[in-house]
């Protein structure tokens, strides 16, 4: 419901049109009413209108669905081992850590731990 809309008044039964008077309490206005034109009936209010359940519930869904979307990927960073535990070579069984350089078993030369490659072997016991 909204200013100047054409509706049926719950009171006088007549076609009239959404009027808006402020609401008074003595000199302050304290909010807003909408009217019938004809009869003067109290047939709404703005707060009414934007209190009304289904447009919540909608922004609700969509604010979960917002949460939904943000949520999805940070479950998938878990690092729970199992099947697609991160390749990256600090896991692979191959994987030698040396005090001052760390060593691929497969070739022997300096392994990066986030690196990956074709020899990835997922580490045991862990
Ligand atoms: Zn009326």
């Amino acid at each position: 419901m909204r200013p100047g809309e054409s509706i049926t008044c719950p009171r006088c039964g007549e076609r009239t049109v959404v009027k808006s008077r402020k609401k008074m309490d003595g000199f302050t206005v304290v909010g807003e009413v909408y009217v019938c034109i004809l009869c003067g009936a109290e047939i709404g209010s703005p707060e009414d209108a934007s209190a009304s359940a289904p447009p919540d519930h909608a922004a609700a869904d969509r604010f979960a669905a917002l949460l939904g979307d943000v949520a999805a990927p940070a479950a998938k960073a878990d690092l729970t081992p199992d099947a697609d535990y991160g390749r990256f070579c600090r896991n692979c069984e191959l994987f030698i850590e040396h005090p001052f350089r760390t060593i691929c078993g497969h070739d022997g030369r300096t392994a990066d731990p986030m690196g990956e490659c074709g020899h990835f072997q997922k580490k045991l016991g862990k």
